[in-house]
């Protein structure tokens, strides 16, 4: 045998003990030797023994008592009992404390050995059992592990998955494929998909990877549209499932939901169609006008001449608007907007916006008129930005104004607030779009509005610009009345203590 034991012998018989060491070390085991059953208990709980060969008669405490307690602390180890008097009743007591063997005295060197070795080779295999189980529990827990791991993994993803197999009937799938084809109560491993699923265009695909020459592809990706419970659009892809030898056990099914991606992308080509549109009917407006003037088709009239270059300078200015409110746009979505905030007087910016932009309200006679509170106070906030929003704001209520209307501006304080409205007498907004009034490149479709230029972008900027300065816009409408934009933005605690 070529492994070695670690080896206890208990005798209170000296003669014993150190025969039994020479004869079992003389074949490579390592042998520790007690006098007694309470010294080798002792020993047996410092080393780990694989054999303790015991007698049964010591003093203190004896072979028996001694292996009941082995037995309890290790039943894995092997006891062979060293005894005078070999009768079964001996043997059968010695058994029914936990021995293996027994030795009966005298005994030859080779008697010893070949009850140790017996004695040893069952050890061996015990460990070799118990490492087998050990490493099976192990595997098992692994396995366990593994499953419970793919499980949460299939059941976290975002995108839906559906497992079919050849039968055509549906085997796994994850919580996402349920919400997106709202499925809830009718899933059932082994089910027909045909009966689960109504979309059919899914069923027809997976139809379709399942088709017997199907093997000249191994995934097919299409788009479908879902109408309940909402509209939704679905990238699905289906791949095959082939064993190892190429023969196909189903397919795997993942579903993504690209309904934002396709929204974004129609809002993308409506905005390219818009600006170009919106771009390109100023620009040849104002081309129109210098070709007249150029060519002299416009006639020598100095005043009808003067009133054509004043409409075209009025084009390039409603196109630069245009191009700033896109800049803007572009720069606050980029988030590349730097705010230097300081403390402003507001009411400062909001005159001088208007004295920049009245003469545009000239041509439909629009009045303006401003209540602007004396020594109101100071607001923090961004310049450029506050021109932005007021400049949006009086714009949009010249442009969607009526002959000879009026814009009016007023400013007071509040308990916390600067108070600033911006009200016109002119087309109104119908309830209906009230809600959407505020969102990138909505406006409003109507005969009123059709020849204002504009991106719809204004008071989405607008709102924006409010909200990163801590205050809030409101907005009522009337049809054919009018609209009143009012804005609050907080007002500086010390000052608003100073002026108290
Ligand atoms: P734009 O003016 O470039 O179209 P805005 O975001 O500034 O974009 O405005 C969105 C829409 O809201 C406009 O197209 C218009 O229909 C409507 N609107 C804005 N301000 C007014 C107003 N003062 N009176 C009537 N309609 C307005």
């Amino acid at each position: 045998m070529a492994e070695t034991a670690n080896i206890l012998v208990v005798d209170d018989e000296r003669g014993i003990r150190e025969g039994c060491r020479r004869i079992l070390a003389s074949e490579g085991h390592a042998v520790d030797v007690a006098e007694n059953g309470a010294e080798g208990f002792t020993l047996v709980g410092s080393k780990p023994y694989d054999l303790i060969l015991v007698d049964l008669m010591m003093p203190v405490m004896g072979g028996l008592d001694m292996m009941d307690k082995v037995r309890e602390y290790d039943p894995e180890i092997i006891m062979i009992v060293i005894t005078g008097f070999a009768t079964i009743e001996t043997a059968v007591d010695a058994m029914k404390h936990g021995a293996y063997d027994y030795l009966p005295k005298p005994f030859t060197p080779d008697q010893v050995l070949a009850v140790v070795n017996r004695g040893f080779e069952k050890r061996l295999l015990s460990l070799k059992a118990r490492k087998l189980m050990e490493e099976r529990d192990q595997h098992l827990l692994e396995v366990a592990r593994e499953e419970s791991k793919s499980h949460t993994i299939v059941n976290s993803m975002a995108d839906g998955i559906l497992v079919t197999n050849k039968e055509h009937q549906l085997v796994l799938w994850n919580p996402a494929a349920v919400k997106m084809l709202n499925l809830n109560g009718k899933l059932e491993a082994g089910r027909d998909i045909g009966e689960i699923i109504h979309e059919e265009s899914l069923v027809a695909l997976i139809d379709r990877a399942l088709l017997p020459d199907s093997s000249q592809y191994t995934a097919i990706s299409e788009e479908i549209e879902i109408k309940e419970p909402e509209p939704k659009t679905l990238m699905i892809n289906v791949s095959v499932i082939r064993d190892k030898h190429g023969l196909e056990l189903g397919v795997v099914s993942t579903l993504r939901d690209i309904t934002s991606m396709k929204e974004l992308d129609q809002v993308k080509s409506q905005f390219i169609s818009m600006v170009t549109h919106e771009l390109r009917a100023p620009l040849s407006a104002v081309e129109g006008y210098l070709s007249a003037y150029l060519s002299g088709a416009a006639g020598t009239d100095p005043r009808t001449n003067r009133q054509m270059l004043e409409r075209a300078k009025a084009r390039t200015h409603s196109l630069l608007d245009l191009v700033n409110d896109l800049l803007q746009f572009s720069r606050m979505e980029s988030k590349r907007v730097e705010r230097k905030k300081e403390l402003l007087d507001v009411t400062g910016i909001i005159a001088g916006t208007v004295e920049l932009l009245k003469n545009r309200g000239e041509a439909n006679e629009i009045q303006f008129e401003t209540n602007l509170q004396e020594k109101l106070p100071l607001v923090e906030a961004d310049r450029v930005e506050m021109e932005v929003l007021f400049t949006n704001l009086i714009s949009n209520a010249i442009n969607y104004n009526v002959k000879k209307g009026k814009v009016t501006i007023s400013a007071d304080a509040g308990d916390h607030y600067l108070n600033i409205r911006i009200a016109d007498t002119g087309i109104g907004i119908a309830k209906e779009h009230l809600s959407r009034i505020f969102d990138e490149f909505y406006r409003v479709n109507s005969p009123e509005t059709r020849y204002v230029t504009g991106t719809g972008l204004g008071l989405s900027i607008v709102k924006r610009i409010v909200e990163s300065h801590y205050g809030r816009i409101d907005i009522a409408s009337e049809v054919g009345k009018g609209t009143t934009f009012t804005i609050k933005l907080p007002v500086k605690k010390e000052q608003q203590r100073a002026s108290e």
